[in-house]
């Protein structure tokens, strides 16, 4: 099985390069920051998103699996249920940054990731795919962009989506996810020695798609 690691800072583009770079190779693209936004939700239904041993102990009465629909769409379910369109507001995004750094919650769904990517091609995207969940992976690229060139797309992304937020939350909210993802003490966010490093900065979303199915080409 071919296992290509896509790791990188919130907004970069990952997922949108990511799931189109992956029907052009017909892989299966993996969303791993959607298990983080599901531990989120229901952490933040229980109103526990604040105390991390309750956030531990509810993880025995949790069930995160994922779905691939034949378009390769991803589905999310929280103990049967598809929550998938659930999860993408900035107060889960928050949400999602704050229990990942339990490494428990990190525990609970790495098997999950490896055994998916045991059995299919896959592009998988997150945070530490290339450092923990998938070490000996075949093609590892570290995708980035400047932090106002992040909170641009995303903040265009929401608008169209019907949010009222103002660039500046959004700008706050990617710095602050920043922080707390490369700082935190379990998992950080960082490039491996051996991965590949590519700035979509100045790259439009055609460029760069092909840019990394093209890295992915060289490099499987
Ligand atoms: O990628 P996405 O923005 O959906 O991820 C939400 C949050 O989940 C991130 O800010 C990060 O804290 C966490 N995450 C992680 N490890 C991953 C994927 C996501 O810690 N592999």
């Amino acid at each position: 099985m071919i296992n290509v690691a896509i790791d990188g800072p919130a907004g970069a583009g990952k997922s949108t390069i990511a799931r189109a770079a992956a029907e052009k190779l017909g892989f299966i693209y993996v969303d791993t920051g959607a298990l983080y936004r599901t531990v989120a939700l229901y952490a933040l239904k229980n109103n526990i998103l604040d105390d991390k041993d309750k956030i531990v102990s509810m993880l025995n009465d949790i069930e995160v699996n994922l779905g691939f629909a034949d378009d390769g769409a991803q589905c999310v379910y929280l103990n049967g249920e598809d929550v998938s369109p659930l999860i993408r507001t900035p107060q889960i995004s928050m949400g999602a940054s704050k229990v990942s750094a339990i490494p428990q919650v990190r525990e609970f769904l790495l098997d999950l990731q490896r055994s998916i990517a045991k059995s299919n091609n896959v592009i998988m995207d997150g945070r530490d795919i290339g450092t923990v969940v998938l070490p000996d992976a075949d093609c590892k690229i570290f995708l980035f962009a400047s932090p106002e060139c992040r909170a641009r797309r995303r903040y265009k992304e929401l608008v169209e989506k019907g949010e009222s937020v103002t660039f500046e939350e959004i700008l706050d909210d990617v710095s602050k996810r920043d922080y707390q993802d490369t700082h935190r003490e379990i998992a950080p966010l960082r490039p491996t020695d051996e991965s590949i490093m590519a700035d979509t900065s100045e790259l439009t979303l055609e460029q760069s798609i092909e840019f990394i199915v093209n890295i992915i080409k060289e490099n499987m």
